[in-house]
């Protein structure tokens, strides 16, 4: 079976992992320092703060920003449900807004729209979550500037997009918004097998962000309430969890780190050989916006139904009975059961639903053998027969 997307570990990145292991740390010692080091310098960024997942990153990111009941959290309803489930943590209300039918990320003119009408009803969000699907980011130009006006925080969801760039600078640097997230699961584009990072220009949401990792104690004199008593003294001065990344996740991620930018290119490259490939074919490839260098964490296809006699449910079968590992990203998260006790209904975001009925994304991954790209596309051009 050909994956739709794989982790690509080498002999460096093993050994970096078992130098760790027989080191003295196993936690709390050097490696995720200087993991988060590493981005920061990366992202151009002034602050990093690794834990265990981009799920944990999303979380205490709300919760830096003061997320908290009867406040409103917007995000793309084409996404995993984690961007929208960290609303859900913090007691707040979830909404969504449809995404742009080109780039499928969440349209910065609907978002405009919905503002407008939440003004008037004075339901405005507290925090809107911007999906950068597929690791081509959203329009954060215009959506920072709809912040500025509006007053709300942003948080990117880069899970997809560490190595991508807007507007030639790299994702991560928050150059729009107040924080970002980036994921490490072996599927995204570098890994630390679980792992996650909030970056932010903020020394405040940085702080705040470092306390909710880790139970909410502090060794921080002037965060106290009273002295010390003693140097063994920690004082817990909010309520955390343990959200920590562990030293073999973070020396992992620090080995991959040295490839992130070849890991990228190779993908531009099969993204390329697919367009090509794929020309001829009834299906509508992923638009690549100018503003946006994508880190192609996916390549999702559109079949057009009206020239094929197959539903997409008979061309996702063929291509995994041919072993061409399929997937779709993503269902709308609306449409989830779980979130039909919140109001929503289908229909609700069309744009989004009208995407996923005839959306599969096909295998990319960066160590992808330009054979198995052919056989993919082979097996494709069989399907939509
Ligand atoms: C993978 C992913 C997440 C969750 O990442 P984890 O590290 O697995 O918690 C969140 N948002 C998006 C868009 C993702 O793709």
């Amino acid at each position: 079976m050909i994956p739709y997307g794989k982790q690509d570990i080498n002999q460096a990145d093993i050994s970096s992992v078992i130098d760790v292991l027989q080191s003295d740390f196993l936690t709390q010692g050097p490696q995720v320092p200087l993991f988060e080091k590493k981005l920061v310098d990366y992202c151009g960024v002034d602050y990093g703060v690794a834990v265990n997942s981009a799920t944990s990153a999303l979380h205490i990111a709300c919760l830096s920003l003061g997320l908290e009941k009867g406040d409103w959290l917007w995000t793309s309803p084409n996404s995993f449900v984690a961007s929208a489930n960290c609303a859900l943590y913090c007691g707040a209300k979830i909404d969504f807004v449809d995404i742009d039918i080109q780039t499928y990320n969440l349209s910065a003119i609907e978002l405009e729209k919905k503002l407008i009408q939440a003004k008037q009803e004075d339901k405005l969000p507290k925090v809107v979550i911007t999906v950068h699907f597929a690791g081509q980011s959203c329009n954060m130009r215009k959506i920072h500037a709809l912040s500025q006006e509006y007053g709300f925080n942003i948080i990117e969801d880069a899970s997809h997009a560490i190595g991508g760039q807007y507007l030639e600078k790299p994702i991560g640097g928050c150059q729009y918004s107040d924080i970002t997230v980036f994921s490490f699961h072996p599927v995204k584009i570098i890994t630390t097998a679980e792992g996650g990072l909030a970056t932010t220009n903020s020394k405040e949401l940085a702080e705040k962000m470092r306390l909710f990792r880790s139970h909410g104690i502090s060794r921080d004199k002037s965060l106290m309430t009273r002295d010390p008593d003693g140097a063994w003294y920690y004082q817990q001065v909010g309520l955390g969890f343990n959200y920590r990344m562990t030293e073999m996740q973070a020396a992992l991620g620090i080995s991959q780190m040295h490839r992130l930018d070849e890991f990228v290119s190779k993908r531009h490259i099969l993204q390329e050989r697919y367009d090509l490939l794929l020309s001829s074919l009834p299906i509508i490839g992923p638009y690549q916006d100018r503003d946006s260098y994508s880190a192609l964490h996916l390549y999702p296809i559109q079949i057009d139904l009206n020239k094929v006699r197959k539903n997409r449910e008979q061309i996702f079968n063929f291509l995994v009975e041919n072993d061409v590992g399929v997937n779709v990203h993503y269902i709308p998260i609306h449409t989830q059961p779980y979130y039909l006790q919140f109001g929503f209904s289908k229909g609700d975001f069309p744009n989004s639903e009208s995407y996923y009925s005839r959306s599969i994304s096909i295998p990319l991954f960066h160590n992808m053998e330009v054979e198995q790209q052919d056989k993919v596309v082979d097996i494709l051009r069989k399907a939509l027969r």
